[in-house]
């Protein structure tokens, strides 16, 4: 296995290949189920819309052997969208506290009719990844500010569009782990609003977590393939 998988359903994927070429790192853009095989080492969730995003994976076939990859401890770097699709919860803009989350919940149990398949697992946040796999045909509904999550692996939950629509873009400088003066930007990000214990923060602006990491799981609110940083790029093909 050597190859970059760069999930190419919709998004900012290119700019993604373009590092990886910059790198010197070979890369194969996954458009559909038939692009996937056993040489992709490593797989980038790109930035984009989620909803689209998580919508066109079931379409192309490529949650399934993506769900499997996590599921194997395998490499995956989600960037904004990305980090959204990992995530094990996921709160739209203007959620209301987490408190709310409870009974958006007890109603999705209720509501079997919903189109998307779900990767989540509310209780057992630490075997989601295996569980995704097992159990991708059931479904839940969406409910007020909850959406159904996707991948479901990452033990966070990440709030969409958390620094709303038309303001939530801006660039800054921070960290993520110990890649420091790192240039962050942000193109109507998420942010992370609860971490569990198997994940942990790598990148903080202003008090919100923006960065994780989960054994081989990194996620970024923010979009590094959108500077000529390439450090983040260089972690993901070193794990
Ligand atoms: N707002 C987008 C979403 O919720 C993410 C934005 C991005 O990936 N740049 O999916």
């Amino acid at each position: 296995r050597s190859v970059t998988g760069i999930l190419a359903v919709q998004g900012a994927f290119a700019e993604h290949a373009e590092m990886l070429d910059r790198l010197g790192s070979p890369w194969r853009l996954l458009h559909s189920a038939n692009d996937w095989d056993d040489s992709i080492a490593r797989v980038i969730l790109p930035g984009g819309e989620s909803t689209v995003q998580g919508r066109l994976l079931h379409l192309t076939g490529l949650f399934a052997p993506i769900a499997e990859h996590i599921a194997q401890g395998r490499p995956v770097l989600g960037t904004c969208a990305g980090m959204i699709l990992l995530a094990r919860a996921i709160e739209n803009e203007g959620a209301a506290d987490t408190a709310s989350r409870g009974a958006a919940f007890a109603a999705a149990a209720h509501n079997n009719t919903a189109h998307d398949t779900t990767a989540r697992n509310d209780t057992a946040a630490g075997d989601t990844a295996r569980n995704d796999t097992a159990s991708s045909g059931s479904v839940h509904r969406h409910a007020a500010h909850e959406s159904t999550a996707y991948f479901g692996a990452l033990d966070a939950v990440v709030r969409r569009n958390a620094y709303g629509r038309q303001l939530g873009s801006f660039e800054t400088i921070g960290s993520f782990g110990d890649i420091h003066d790192l240039p962050l930007v942000f193109i109507r990000g998420p942010y992370v609003t609860e971490v569990g214990p198997n994940a942990t923060v790598e990148s903080r602006v202003d008090g919100h977590v923006v960065g994780l990491r989960q054994g081989s799981l990194l996620a970024t609110a923010f979009h590094p393939e959108l500077t000529d940083d390439t450090r983040v790029h260089e972690l993901l093909l070193s794990l």
